[in-house]
């Protein structure tokens, strides 16, 4: 059976690919911090569909928490075939000279090293170097990572250029033990990560000046996700597909 993990999977983008992938027959361990409400109503949206998944609660910025969130996983469910890097968090509307360390550092942790530290839990199970039997990875960037986010939320916007390096250097890394690992960089999606938040009208005027007039549904990534993932893209790794209507 192939078996996932969906970071940050109790709403929003991280929501929508734990559900599409419980449909297309993964067994899904479904990560999120503090939610358990949200979490397991994603639980039971799966289960009542006759799909498998569990809850797995950890912070994915605490080294101890994501290494008993994935010994967890491989008791519960089996050995990962799949890891979906997506939680994430956003603080908005600072310019640089007013970012505090404290932001800084609450927003690498969880975006940079959360993912970094998963990356290397999912990498030790899944490579033919120790015996595994290959695997997937996706991390979830952003189209900020090449926009830099004036004004906004610089912080942010570097974390996610760290994701797409950290793609590059993981998928030539493991690309000879069976280990594919690509980046999907989502640009105006409608969460509640972009409800919250920013200037009256902001969502607004992103929109207009999108090519496609529109943001994009978690659906709609999470569809691409799923592809990244299959065996349909199973010569793809290295790869970064922008989901941000032609911008
Ligand atoms: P969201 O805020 O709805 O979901 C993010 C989830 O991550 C939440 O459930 C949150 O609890 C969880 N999370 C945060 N910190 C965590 C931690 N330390 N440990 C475990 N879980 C944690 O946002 P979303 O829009 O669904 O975002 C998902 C991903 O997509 C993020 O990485 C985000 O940066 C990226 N993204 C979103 C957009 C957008 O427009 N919504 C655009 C580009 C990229």
């Amino acid at each position: 059976m192939k078996i996932a993990l969906v970071t940050g999977a109790s709403r929003g983008i991280g929501r929508a690919t734990a559900l599409l992938l419980a449909q297309q027959g993964y067994a899904v361990g479904v990560n999120y911090v503090n939610n358990d409400t949200a979490a397991h109503s994603v639980i039971d949206e799966i289960q009542q569909a006759g799909g498998k998944a569990i809850a797995l609660k950890a912070d994915i910025a605490d080294e101890a928490q994501v290494v008993a969130m994935f010994k967890q996983l491989s008791a519960e469910l089996g050995s990962i075939t799949a890891l979906v890097n997506n939680a994430g968090i956003l603080f908005r509307q600072t310019t640089l000279e007013n970012l505090s360390a404290e932001r800084i550092n609450k927003v690498l942790s969880t975006n940079v090293t959360g993912y970094f530290l998963c990356c290397r839990e999912a990498v030790k199970t899944m490579s033919h170097r120790h015996g595994g039997k290959g695997g997937a990875i996706v991390n979830v960037s952003s189209a900020a990572s090449r926009l830099g986010a004036p004004g906004e939320y610089v912080d942010y916007a570097a974390s996610k250029g760290a994701v797409d390096t950290l793609t590059t250097g993981l998928a030539l890394e493991v690309a000879a033990y069976g280990i594919r690992v690509n980046c999907v960089r989502p640009g105006l999606i409608y969460t509640e990560m972009h409800a919250s938040g920013g200037e009256p009208g902001r969502v607004d005027r992103v929109k207009a000046n999108l090519p496609m007039q529109r943001g994009g549904q978690p659906e709609e990534v999470a569809q691409a996700i799923s592809w990244l993932l299959s065996d349909s893209a199973s010569y793809v790794t290295g790869s970064f597909l922008e989901l941000a209507g032609g911008r």
